[in-house]
């Protein structure tokens, strides 16, 4: 049986029990255990901080976890990073106080930077040929420069609102971060099978995130144009209406083609436009 980590709680608890949920998966009493055995999949669930995640899972302790990409490089544990699983963005990032006259990373030689990330950093550093002192503290990063512990920050930023709040403005961004899916290597080929059929259900989860279900009335005399303009998944639906001039189309379309393809559909007197969620695809 697989067991899997997860954040016991903060940001990514909510995100990962939620994409078990929609894989059918859900676990079985309240989740404040350290374990508990799932329903709907042969698996159990671990839940740990995010810090210990990665260890867990090079040791086998956890034969996979959702944990954030940051933690995967800082811990540089040998897992495999099996998924990346869309959410959770966010960067690491060198921040400095508002007023100081910071113009490229030179700046940073000899300066002391507060961080929770030393590895992360240190390679950083290192690849740019910066020399600065880093100061590891495990929390309140941003607070380091304003109490005098330190020059410069290297944190993780999602929005920026915490930087402003505390004077700070983010001058170099170091590392970009989101939520993956990390195994064990080497998991015997029941666990590998158990992984896969995970996996199949994730990726169509994740694919139908980027889709959606558009259905419209068009002029018959539209079709063959609305075919070139629409590949579709394979062909387009296409449902006859009672009136004989007009059909309904039904298609795919990826979010980021989504709008561009709605103009052009309108402009060959596409009408009645619906777009839907989708919430899985299944291939
Ligand atoms: P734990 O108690 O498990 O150690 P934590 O306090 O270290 O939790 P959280 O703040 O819950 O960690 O963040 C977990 C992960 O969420 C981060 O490592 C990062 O991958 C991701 N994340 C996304 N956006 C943000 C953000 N704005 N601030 C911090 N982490 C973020
Ligand atoms: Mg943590």
């Amino acid at each position: 049986m697989l067991k899997i980590a997860i954040q016991a709680k903060g940001r990514l608890n909510e995100q990962s029990m939620a994409l078990l949920a929609d894989a059918g998966i859900s676990a079985a009493s309240g989740n404040r255990k350290l374990i508990s055995k799932a329903k709907g999949f042969p698996m159990e669930i671990l839940y740990l901080r995010d810090d210990d995640i990665p260890q867990a899972v090079a040791m086998g302790v956890a034969d996979i976890g959702i944990v954030g990409l940051n933690e995967v490089a800082e811990k540089g544990q040998a897992v495999d990073r099996v998924m990346d699983l869309g959410f959770g963005a966010c960067r690491i990032s060198i921040a400095v106080p508002r007023e100081v006259p910071y113009t490229d990373s030179s700046w940073l030689n000899g300066r002391r930077i507060a961080t929770s990330y030393p590895n992360i950093l240190a390679a950083y550093l290192k690849e740019n040929n910066l020399d600065a002192e880093i100061h590891e503290i495990a929390g309140s990063v941003e607070i380091a420069p304003a109490v005098g512990m330190a020059d410069a920050i290297f944190d993780i930023v999602s929005s920026g609102g915490t930087l402003i709040q505390n004077g700070l403005r983010e001058v170099e961004q170091v590392f970009s971060s989101e939520a993956v899916l990390i195994a064990t290597p080497g998991l015997s080929e029941d666990k590998c099978a158990d992984l896969d059929k995970l996996m199949f259900r994730l990726n169509s989860i994740l694919e139908s995130h980027d889709m959606k279900y558009v259905l419209m009335n068009l002029p018959r005399t539209s079709l063959d144009e609305a075919i070139r303009i629409l590949p579709g998944m394979k062909s387009p639906t296409i449902l006859p209406l009672t009136d004989d001039d007009w059909c309904s189309l039904h298609v795919v379309i990826p979010q980021s083609e989504l709008w561009e393809k709605i103009e052009q559909l309108k402009g060959i007197g596409a009408s009645d436009i619906l777009v839907l969620t989708l919430e899985n695809i299944i291939r």
